[in-house]
């Protein structure tokens, strides 16, 4: 009987490991990678070309490598990187699921991929059909009435938001002074916050991990210009009572801001602006299938209720009489966001997933992601400390309470988790519990792989009671060891590896 999670212990998870050198080590004088044919390549002097006097005094010291060493190179430093295409990936907040190559196919498809951002709107009427009617669908999926795409990130989508709330504030006579946020927040909301220009106040959550009703209603007053917060929260929790927390926010005249980084707990079951929620930022790179992680492109769309819709960034999509095109006026816009129209292949990769889920897959997606984060939670009981141990949405918070007691740490059982074949979850955040492990196991895992991960956390968690050095000492598997971290941020050595 094959078990596909199986592999991915043992054997299997240590792989073939190879010695790659830096590319300027390898190689040799004179040695190139293809010669280009001189007919159409004449060998014109560079001084000729750019002046004498930019050139550099010594040729640069480039690698000379022939072809099969460039593609070696590569393809081994790709190996030694850890993707969702490669493993199990339970960071939290992330929502590192498994993405589509169907995407890809569409977000590849000439027409698309070979236009130009200047090219006119009566050529460019496909993209822009899929830009408003992406626009429509989160709209739809999150119950808000406008958008924009442009953001492109999360983080930028929080900006985009705080400034049309400080927009909106300043047209009704006073943009207020203080923006809200529970302590469970992640850190791009007391940023976003920040950089337009409003004092952050903190709000402590309840022993019950959700925001405190009571510290909430002292803290909302008339210089209060928002509420932030994320449904559900960072905890991994819904916030049950986000009506009345809505009610009142509004009731001193404040806006309420969701985060949507966690919109896979909610996708066809709940929506933000049914909440009461003025406005939220979506990540099509998390919630909506595009490959994240080391840095973008990633998507942020902006959705706000109408009455914040004139400050939206410019252009924004439009369609009348059947044809679409940008709209540059907008008198209370805050602006661009981003040259001409986000990252248009992630908006291309968010719409071929949501149409290929259709409204009844967006909802199984939810479900699935609820269910499998319960299963891990429900199963390590007992093995790991679970600060708030209730149902919880599609990931849930363990702490290294247990281990402790051993000395071993957080820290400890994720790099164990590396000499296991397992990307570790996301540890030390939320900063509310102590030694936090954050795990999101997302819809698209297999049974039998969440099973063999459980399996790894109970064994870490067992080793690190009867032999606490076999989790402190790891990893022994990985290409590279136990790192002084900080070392490794600030004077990073590429050669330390090979
Ligand atoms: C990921 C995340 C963000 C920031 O989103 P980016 O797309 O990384 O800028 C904000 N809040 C929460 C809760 C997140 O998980």
């Amino acid at each position: 009987m094959s078990n596909e999670g199986n592999l991915m212990k043992g054997e299997a998870a240590r792989g073939l490991i190879f010695n790659e050198p830096l590319i300027f080590k390898k190689g040799k004088k004179g040695r190139t990678g293809c010669d280009l044919p001189e007919k159409l390549f004449p060998s014109t002097k560079p001084e000729k070309l750019i002046g004498a006097s930019l050139l550099r005094g010594k040729a640069a010291d480039m690698p000379e490598v022939s072809e099969p060493e460039v593609v070696r190179h590569f393809t081994r430093l790709s190996q030694w990187n850890f993707g969702v295409d490669s493993g199990f990936y339970p960071l939290g907040s992330c929502t590192m699921k498994y993405n589509p190559k169907v995407n890809e196919l569409a977000a590849g498809l000439e027409g698309f991929a070979g236009l130009h951002p200047l090219q006119t709107d009566e050529t460019a009427q496909s993209a822009l059909q899929v830009m408003f009617e992406l626009e429509k669908l989160l709209c739809d999926i999150t119950g808000m009435d406008a958008g924009t795409l442009q953001p492109a990130a999360g983080a930028q989508g929080e900006l985009c938001g705080m400034m049309a709330i400080r927009a909106l504030l300043e047209k009704r006579g006073n943009a207020r002074k203080k923006v809200l946020l529970p302590d469970s927040a992640h850190g791009t909301n007391p940023a976003s916050a920040a950089l337009c220009d409003y004092d952050v106040v903190s709000i402590p959550s309840g022993p019950d991990g959700l925001i405190d009703i009571k510290k909430l209603k002292e803290a909302m007053d008339k210089d209060t210009a928002a509420l932030m917060l994320t449904n559900p929260n960072t905890l991994g929790l819904f916030e049950k009572d986000i009506k009345k927390i809505c009610a009142i926010v509004h009731a001193k005249g404040g806006l309420v801001y969701s985060d949507g980084a966690n919109l896979n707990a909610l996708l066809g079951k709940a929506r933000f602006g049914d909440m009461g929620i003025d406005v939220c930022h979506v990540n099509l790179h998390k919630t909506f299938a595009t490959p994240h992680g080391g840095g973008g492109p990633g998507s942020g769309p902006c959705l706000v209720k109408k009455e914040l819709k004139p400050f939206l960034p410019v252009p924004l999509v439009i369609k009348s009489k059947g044809k679409y095109s940008l709209k540059w006026d907008s008198k209370n816009s805050v602006g661009a966001f981003h040259g001409f129209n986000g990252n248009f292949s992630v908006l291309l990769k968010a719409y071929t997933y949501i149409l290929t889920m259709g409204a009844a897959g967006l909802k199984d997606i939810s479900e699935a992601a609820v269910l499998n984060a319960n299963y891990v939670r429900a199963k390590l009981k007992g093995y790991y400390d679970i600060p708030f141990d209730r149902y919880c949405m599609h990931e849930c918070v363990l702490s290294d309470k247990i281990q402790n007691e051993h000395h071993v740490t957080t820290l400890d059982i994720a790099k164990a988790l590396i000499d296991r074949g397992f990307h570790p979850p996301t540890i030390y955040f939320p900063l509310i519990v102590k030694g936090a492990m954050m795990i999101e196991p997302t819809e698209s895992e297999s049974k039998e792989t969440i099973d063999t991960f459980i399996e790894a956390m109970i064994e870490i968690a067992e080793l690190a009671k009867t032999d606490p050095e076999a989790i402190t000492s790891a990893p022994l598997n990985a290409k590279v060891k136990r790192m002084d971290e900080t070392k490794a941020a600030r004077h990073p050595d590429l050669n330390c590896c090979t």
